[in-house]
């Protein structure tokens, strides 16, 4: 059984390097970990990631903690026993600490600006998320809670560690009842917010340089909004001014008429695409009717190449010029046929389903009037059409 791990980050953030003591050798699901007698590693918990770095030669590629609250390193193999340098990735922790840290802003602001809740928070390896207990929200609500957010930000304000426990907690205000026992810590960042947490934290806020929401999405009743901070909100910002840019520039447009441009280019796009539609229709209507002759004759097509919506609509325009029935097939690239017959046909094309299917080797099914099936290749439904024009002929004048 394994007993409490010394979590020396719940004091000190900032230590990344040390002399680790191995303890003990032993495995996290299936792969080596390894127990020190203390570490600053941070493990894996309330919605933060853990740390990664180096126990002398071998790398850290995951920490976990168990239900005894021992802190397990996975490794990629086992060190030696006894003593060794340990190093934390820096650089990753600090995101961390920019994005747990900012999580707590944040959180304080949406309570401050529209008395909402964080119900939930998780933080990615590259974007965050909190859902919010807030009905709907808009941009410009958005804009107050990041303006707030980010003044706590920019007074530079320094956070405080408070240690106490069960009966202590209610000296406090907290957004939240903690959902621990024993020895906890509340972090406060003076005037704004006082949570029960053991992740990492800037000493300062100043340090989370930035927060910035992304979007939001509806999920059970309440809002999960997107965010990032830190060096992830300079990275956000530059791609996207990159692209606007980039986009403006080529269509000679300023950057911010893009959006009415782009919505402007789609209604064009669309009215041109319903036109072409329309004009295709016409033209194919024109072709079948030479085709088909008078009095009309039955529909026996098989297309090279098209759509199973080509063949749908020649066989339905076929119809509608007075042939009592259509078979229209297409090769390629997704083969095809469908069938469909008159009314005064008197013939219901399901009872023909079961042997096409199995003539093409696909799906399909339909009505009385149209079927639609799919073949496995064009041979299979070179079969099929076969198959459904001798059926169709039967009792058919020619
Ligand atoms: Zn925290």
């Amino acid at each position: 059984m394994s007993e409490p791990t010394a979590r020396r980050e719940q004091d000190d953030a900032y230590t990344t390097a040390f002399e680790a003591h191995v303890r003990e050798s032993g495995r996290w699901r299936d792969q080596p970990a390894v127990r020190l007698d203390e570490t600053w590693f941070y493990p894996e918990s309330g919605g933060q990631l853990g740390d990664r770095g180096r126990l002398g030669e071998v790398a850290v590629t995951d920490v976990q903690i168990d239900d005894a609250g021992a802190v397990w390193h996975v490794v990629d193999r086992l060190p030696e026993a006894g003593r060794t340098p340990a190093s934390i990735d820096w650089a990753r922790r600090f995101d961390h600490m920019q994005q747990h840290t900012g999580q707590h802003v944040l959180s304080a602001a949406f309570e401050r600006v529209r008395s909402a809740p964080t119900l939930s928070s998780t933080l990615g390896a590259d974007r965050s998320v909190i859902e919010v207990g807030l009905a709907d929200v808009d941009w410009r609500t958005v804009e107050q809670v990041e303006a707030a957010a980010n003044q706590v930000l920019w007074e530079d304000r320094a956070l405080v560690h408070h240690w106490t426990d069960a009966a202590g907690v209610a000296r406090f205000p907290l957004r939240k009842p903690p959902q621990v026992t024993g020895r906890i810590r509340i972090i406060e960042i003076p005037e704004w917010d006082w949570s029960a947490c053991g992740g990492t934290h800037t000493r300062r806020t100043g340090e989370v340089g930035a927060i910035k929401i992304l979007g939001w999405e509806r999920v059970r009743g309440n809002l999960r909004f997107t965010f990032v901070c830190g060096r992830r909100a300079l990275e956000d910002h530059a791609w996207r001014t990159e692209s606007l840019a980039d986009a403006a520039r080529r269509h000679t447009l300023r950057d911010r008429d893009l959006l009415a441009h782009l919505e402007r280019a789609i209604e064009e796009r669309d009215a041109l695409r319903k036109r072409v539609g329309a004009l295709e229709r016409a033209a194919l209507a024109e072709s079948l009717r030479h085709e088909l002759g008078d009095p009309p004759r039955a529909l026996q097509r098989i297309a090279e190449a098209g759509t199973s919506e080509d063949a749908r609509l020649a066989a339905l325009l076929a119809l509608e010029a007075g042939a009592p029935w259509a078979a229209s097939a297409v090769l390629a690239p997704a083969p095809a046929l469908v069938v469909a017959a008159a009314q005064a046909l008197g013939r219901d094309l399901r009872t023909l389903l079961p042997r096409l299917l199995e003539s093409a080797g696909g799906k399909g099914g339909g009505s009385p009037t149209l079927l639609t099936v799919t073949a496995v290749d064009a041979a299979a439904a070179r079969a099929a059409h076969a198959l459904a024009v001798a059926w169709l002929s039967e009792d058919v004048p020619r």
